[in-house]
């Protein structure tokens, strides 16, 4: 009996260690033979996409994002609190589900291509300096261990007009425009040519213009706080300055 129950033990272990080495290897099709090469790496994320989260706290928006909300199963790779707490819900490897629907320039299938972040705000308040400043180290640690554009951070309404509007109008981008995220003007802008074509720019930088009044809506969130149904003198302005910078960036990368 006894040396029955060592065998059962040796062979379970055995099987646990065979597992838990199976694990350690990446999945591998079944249909082929596996003739591995070293020329690869991670794929990985293109963009990095800010949410606020639209609750009174930080227990109520991780109980959220550990479920559901309304529309169904919702989460984002991080959350951070109002203090500063930052939390990590889901690998940045995998597709979290927080920005499904939404579209970027060529990019399509922003789950797969993207980071979330959840900033703990309900959306009619400030973000706090301690969330940004911890926002601020996480974007610095993303963009530099995936190689992401520091200028590709962007709002989710940025991405999803129609159906989007966070972060909200308090969201600083100035702060984070000081540390070069995010496409962001100068502080003195030149007038744009007549024939300048500002929609043309709102496209060229990643907005859909599916729906211009919500692309519009999205864009003064952004970048100008104001309610006109048409691309304002201002807009222009912006845009004229914005335009000059992505397509430095297309050159840069070029190179
Ligand atoms: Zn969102």
């Amino acid at each position: 009996m006894g040396s029955t129950r060592h065998q059962r033990l040796t062979g379970l272990a055995l099987a646990a260690l065979l597992l838990g080495g199976l694990a350690c290897h990446p999945p591998r099709n079944p249909m082929a033979e596996w003739l591995p090469s070293p020329n690869h790496n991670a794929r990985r994320p293109q963009l990095i996409v800010i949410h606020h989260t639209a609750e009174k706290s930080f227990d109520i928006s991780l109980k959220v994002l550990q479920t559901q909300n309304s529309g169904g199963p919702v989460s984002s790779h991080y959350l951070i609190g109002r203090d500063g707490r930052l939390a990590q819900l889901v690998s940045d490897d995998h597709r979290a589900y927080h920005a499904g629907g939404g579209t970027w320039g060529p990019y399509r299938d922003l789950n797969s291509l993207s980071i979330g972040i959840e900033l703990d705000n309900t959306g009619f308040e400030p973000f706090a300096d301690a969330q940004i400043d911890r926002l601020l180290l996480l974007l610095e640690d993303i963009t530099k261990r995936f190689n992401i554009p520091r200028t590709q951070v962007v709002a989710h309404a940025d991405v999803d007009p129609i159906r989007k509007q966070d972060p909200s109008g308090f969201f600083p981008w100035q702060r984070l425009a000081d540390k070069g995220f995010g496409l962001w003007p100068d502080p003195v802008l030149a007038d744009p040519p007549p024939a300048f074509d500002g929609w043309a720019v709102l496209r060229l930088i990643g907005y859909s213009l599916k729906d211009p009044a919500a692309t519009l809506r999205a864009f003064h969130l952004h970048y100008h706080h104001t309610e006109t149904t048409d691309l304002d003198e201002q807009d222009r302005k912006i845009l004229f300055n914005l335009q000059t910078k992505v397509l430095a960036e297309g050159r840069a990368k070029s190179n």
